[in-house]
C-alpha cells in the first residue's frame, strides 16, 4: 500500500483531462441561477468543487431542443447519419487517455480499466459506422396477387438514458452510437457521481456534430439527481428510456414510463455466479475468479458474487482465492501497480460492512478481507480489503446485490445442485463455468437463466459485438452489439398494391 496523493494531483489530473476533452473550467463554477451539485472524487473523498445542474424547467427545455432536432435529423440518411458516430469515435481516439483521467479521478477506476471503457466506446461508435448501412428490414412473399409486403425500420423519436455512476461513460455510448445511426435524438441523465466524465464524452460528440453538421442539440445532457432523471421519465417526448442501475431504480422507473405507453429498456443490477468442476484448469480459474470478483473493487454489474465450487476440491480452490486476494496492492489507482481502488463513497461502504454482518449471523465464516484500509490517512475515502466468506449454503444475504466486492462461496455435489443454486437468485446478470468437460459445458449454457453465460472465463469483460443485458429482476434489456439496434427504431409493415385489384386478406368478399 502506497501514501494516497494529494488533492492538488487529484485536482491536476482532472485539470488535464477536462481542458484535452473541451470542457470548460466553468463546468466547476456554482451557478447563481440554477440548482447546483457537487463533484467529488473517491481516490481522496476530496470536494472537487460545484457543477451547475439544471432544473426540471430547465431539463424540459433540452428535451423540447432535442425533439425539434429530431425532426431533422431523422430525414439525414442511415449512412450519412453514420459519420457522426465515425467522427466521434476518432475524436474519443485522440483523446482516449484524457478521458480516461476523468473516468479515474471520479469514479476510481485504475488507468487501464478507465482506458478500456473509453475503448469500449470507441469499438461501438465503429460498429454502429457499420450498423448504419445495415437497418435491415425483410420483404416477404405476400399471399395477394399483384401485393409486395415488407418490413421497415424508422426513427423513434427522443431516447432518454439514465447511467450508472460505475460505467460512466461507455453505457452511454452504447445507447447513443446506436440511436444516432438510427436516427434518434438522445438525452443523458448521467450519474451525479460521474457529471464531469460525461461532460468530457458530450463535448467530444458536440464537436463531431458540429463539425459533421448535425442539428445543434441532437444529444443534450441534463444534470442532477433522481428528481432531474424522473423528468425525464415522466415526458411523454421521449419515447424510449434506457435506464442502467440498480433494481430499485428500475421498479421505480419501469412503472412510470409503462404507464404512459413508453418504451422502457433496463440494465440493472446483477448476482454473478460462477461453477467451478472438479475437471476445471485450477490456474485458470483462479485468475478468472479473481479479476471478476475483486477487480474494480467489486463495482461492476458484472462482477462475480457468487462462487459455486465442487466439493472435493472447495478448500483447495478457496485457500487459493485467499492467497491471491492477500497478493492484491489496494490503494489509489494512480499508483502503478494498485489493482484495488475505492468504493464510491461511504453508502458503499456502510452496505458492505452490513452485507458481511448478516452473512456471518446466517453461519458465513469470513476467510479474508472486510476491512477498511487507508482510513487514517483519508477519512472521506473508502477502501476495503476484498472479502471471501465461506457460507453454510445460499442464504438471504446472498440473493441480493451488495455493490462491494464481497465474494461469497459455497459448495455443490452433482451438477444439478449447482445450476439449481446458481438460478436461485432474483438477478440474472452474467455467469459462468470453469470446466474441461463438453457435457457439463453445454448443460451449463443450456440450463442458466442469465442473460450471458461464459465457460473458461469469469463474469465480467463483455465485448461490444453481442447484445448485453440480462434476465428476471436485471430487467430484460439488451444493449450494445448484434439485433441491439432495433429497441431504438420504430418497425412498420407495409403492403403495396400494383395489381389494379381489390383482392382482400385470407379470401374476405367485401362490396
Ligand atoms: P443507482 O440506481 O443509484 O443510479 C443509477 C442512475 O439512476 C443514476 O443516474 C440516478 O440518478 C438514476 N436514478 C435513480 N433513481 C431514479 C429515479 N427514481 N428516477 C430517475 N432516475 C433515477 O445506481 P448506481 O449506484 O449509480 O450504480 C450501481 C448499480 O447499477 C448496481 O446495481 C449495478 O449492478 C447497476 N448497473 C447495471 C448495469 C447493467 O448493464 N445491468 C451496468 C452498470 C451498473
Amino acid at each position: 500500500m502506497t501514501a494516497l496523493p494529494t488533492d492538488q494531483t487529484i485536482t491536476d489530473l482532472l485539470t488535464e483531462g477536462l481542458s484535452a476533452c473541451g470542457v470548460s473550467a466553468d463546468a466547476l463554477k456554482e451557478s447563481a441561477a440554477s440548482a447546483n451539485l457537487p463533484a467529488r472524487s473517491p481516490i481522496t473523498g476530496q470536494d472537487l468543487g460545484t457543477i451547475a445542474a439544471d432544473t426540471p424547467d430547465s431539463a424540459a427545455d433540452k428535451i423540447a431542443a432535442a425533439q425539434q432536432a429530431f425532426e431533422a435529423w431523422r430525414d439525414v440518411p442511415a449512412p450519412v447519419r453514420g459519420q457522426l458516430v465515425q467522427r466521434w469515435g476518432q475524436l474519443l481516439g485522440e483523446h482516449k487517455e484524457e478521458l480516461a483521467k476523468i473516468i479515474t479521478v471520479e469514479a476510481g477506476k485504475t488507468p487501464s480499466e478507465a482506458a478500456g471503457e473509453v475503448q469500449e466506446m470507441i469499438d461501438i461508435c465503429e460498429f454502429a459506422l457499420g450498423q448504419s448501412r445495415q437497418l435491415w428490414g425483410k420483404t416477404m412473399p405476400s399471399e395477394r396477387p399483384g401485393h409486395r409486403l415488407m418490413e421497415t425500420w424508422h426513427p423513434l423519436g427522443v431516447v432518454g438514458v439514465i447511467s450508472a455512476f460505475n460505467f460512466p461513460v461507455a453505457v452511454y455510448s452504447w445507447n447513443t452510437a446506436l440511436a444516432l445511426v438510427a436516427g434518434d435524438a438522445v438525452v443523458w441523465k448521467p450519474s451525479e457521481n460521474a457529471v464531469l466524465a460525461a461532460l468530457g464524452a458530450q463535448s467530444l460528440l458536440a464537436r463531431a456534430a458540429a463539425e459533421v453538421g448535425a442539428p445543434e442539440n441532437l444529444a443534450p445532457v441534463l444534470i442532477g439527481g433522481r428528481d432531474i432523471g424522473d423528468v425525464m421519465v415522466r415526458d411523454g417526448r421521449v419515447a424510449l428510456v434506457s435506464a442502467t442501475g440498480s433494481v430499485r431504480m428500475g421498479r421505480e422507473v419501469g412503472p412510470v414510463v409503462a404507464a404512459r405507453f413508453g418504451r422502457i429498456l433496463l440494465e440493472l443490477g446483477g448476482n454473478n455466479a460462477a461453477i467451478v468442476t472438479p475437471s476445471a484448469d485450477i490456474d485458470l480459474a483462479l485468475r478468472g475468479v479473481v479479476f471478476a470478483a475483486a477487480g474494480t473493487a467489486g463495482q461492476r454489474c458484472t462482477t462475480l458474487r457468487r462462487l459455486i465450487v465442487h466439493e472435493s476440491i472447495a478448500d483447495d480452490f478457496v485457500d487459493k482465492v485467499v492467497a491471491a486476494y492477500r497478493t492484491l496492492s489496494i490503494g489509489s489507482p494512480t499508483d502503478d501497480g494498485v489493482l484495488v481502488g475505492p468504493l464510491i463513497n461511504e453508502g458503499s461502504y456502510e452496505a458492505m460492512q452490513s452485507a458481511l454482518k448478516q452473512a456471518e449471523s446466517e453461519g458465513g465464516k469470513v476467510r479474508c478481507g472486510g476491512g477498511r484500509v487507508l482510513a487514517d490517512e483519508r477519512p472521506d475515502a473508502h477502501y476495503v480489503e476484498p472479502a471471501v466468506v465461506r457460507m453454510p449454503g445460499q442464504t438471504a444475504v446472498m440473493k441480493d446485490e451488495t455493490f462491494a466486492p464481497i465474494l461469497y462461496v459455497v459448495t455443490y455435489s452433482d451438477l444439478d445442485e449447482a445450476l439449481e443454486i446458481h438460478n436461485d437468485v432474483p438477478q440474472g446478470l452474467s455467469s459462468a463455468i470453469f470446466t474441461s468437460e463438453l457435457a457439463e459445458s453445454e448443460r451449463f449454457l443450456a440450463r442458466s437463466d442469465c442473460g450471458i453465460a461464459n465457460v473458461n472465463i469469469g463474469t465480467s469483460g463483455a465485448e461490444i459485438g453481442g447484445a448485453f443485458g440480462g434476465e428476471k429482476e436485471t430487467g430484460g434489456g439488451r444493449e450494445s452489439g448484434t439485433d441491439s439496434w432495433k429497441a431504438y427504431m420504430r418497425q412498420a409493415t407495409n403492403t403495396i398494391n400494383y395489381s389494379g385489384e381489390l383482392p382482400l386478406a385470407q379470401g374476405v368478399e367485401f362490396l
